[in-house]
């Protein structure tokens, strides 16, 4: 399918300091796309640029093939969606929604502005409140006429900047599901911005990892949670043990890893295909908590030994936290099912993982 919306070396310079960095994005037609990162990574920058709030330093934004890197927002013909909704205090709901119709001038009568905004109104399930003013409206509810409002004159692509940013976390998790459902029935392509990774996971079609304003990975949900392409994105995306490791020696597509402390136990990992990782000072092995498993012994499926510090009751799973060579903390998550075994803090304990599972990662 072609690109309906494509960010080409983007990047915005203020004197010698790049808040955002060549980034080069391509979003299909009713695609959702995120862009995910710390504080300060340049997600607002690279938003405002499409918006046409920001005017790049280099590099350039087409929609259809046509370049719009330097319209005024007005022409655009994007919806935005912002944290800060500012609808006008003085409007009643309906007039608020009807707004950006006016300003199009395209001719349309009154009345057909009207029968538009009550549509929108139905479709974020607020019609009961067309004669109210915003004040009369909760946090949830004003955010969602906000909604109403960047999609009624229908724009074929909409932005959103941590538009949930000032709910609670149930109100947020029922808007979250609320704008998927809009978004994919009415098939708008959307980019939304967010430091909120399970928003991200729960949202995207795609997630653009943002870090000092360079795109760090792209990709699924799934792919950026499962095979993340640097220690960067495996620490900022869920939980992750990061162990430093060098190469102690490599057989038959086998790692032996050694792990840099005075101790230095030795593991042996079998990359699951995929690039091997060239060793640096400061390469880590990666892997996810749940991936592994802890016994007093475990055989043949032992890859370190270690002591228990620490266990913690979480609901439906239990945590713990393990000492390896008096050194590295580890963490395991393992489902709390009946019979989960009680270690006593100090014990020692024996860990290990699917010889596949995690990564060396720079
Ligand atoms: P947040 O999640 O905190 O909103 P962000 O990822 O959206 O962060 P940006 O707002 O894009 O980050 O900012 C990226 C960097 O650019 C920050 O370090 C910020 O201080 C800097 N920056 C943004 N606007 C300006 C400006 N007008 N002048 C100088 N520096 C700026």
């Amino acid at each position: 399918m072609e690109n309906m919306l494509v960010l080409e070396g983007l990047t915005k310079t203020y004197g010698d300091f790049y808040a955002a960095k060549n980034v080069t994005l391509n979003l299909k037609e009713g695609e959702f796309l995120t862009l995910l990162g710390p504080s300060g990574s340049g997600k607002t920058t690279t938003l405002k640029m499409v918006a046409g709030l920001e005017i790049p330093t280099s590099g350039g934004i087409f929609v259809h093939g046509e370049d719009i890197t330097y319209l005024p927002p007005d022409k655009r013909g994007l919806g935005m969606v912002f944290q800060n909704y500012a609808l006008f205090p003085h409007m009643t709901i309906k007039e608020n929604i009807m707004f950006p119709l006016k300003i199009k001038k395209d001719g349309k009568r009154k009345q057909e502005m009207e029968n538009l905004a009550m549509e929108y109104l139905r479709l974020v399930q607020l019609e009961h409140v067309a004669e109210r003013k915003p004040s009369q409206l909760s946090g949830g509810q004003q955010q969602r006429i906000a909604l109403a409002r960047a999609l009624v004159y229908s724009p074929p692509i909409v932005l959103m900047d941590e538009p949930l940013g000032a709910l609670d976390k149930k109100l947020r998790g029922d808007m979250q599901l609320e704008i998927k459902r809009i978004q994919k029935k009415l098939h708008i392509t959307t980019i939304y911005v967010t430091h909120d990774q399970e928003e991200a996971l729960t949202m995207s079609d795609r997630i653009a990892i943002m870090n000092k304003g360079e795109i760090a990975m792209m990709g699924t949900p799934d792919e950026i949670y499962e095979k993340p392409n640097s220690v960067f994105v495996a620490d900022f995306i869920g939980e992750s043990n990061l162990i430093p490791v060098s190469r102690a020696a490599s057989e038959n597509g086998a790692l032996v890893l050694r792990m840099k402390t005075k101790k230095a136990s030795t593991f042996v990992h079998r990359p699951g295909g995929g690039p091997v990782t060239e060793f640096a000072d400061d390469t880590r092995f990666v892997i996810r908590p749940e991936k592994m498993f802890v016994d007093r012994q475990l055989g043949e499926r032992k890859k370190l030994t270690g002591k228990m510090i620490d266990v913690i009751y979480l609901g439906e799973s239990v945590k713990y936290i393990i000492l390896v060579d008096g050194e590295v903390q580890l963490k395991i998550k393992q489902q709390a099912i009946g019979g989960t075994r009680i270690f006593k803090e100090g014990e020692e304990v024996e860990i290990g993982w699917p010889d596949d599972a995690g990564q060396v990662l720079n």
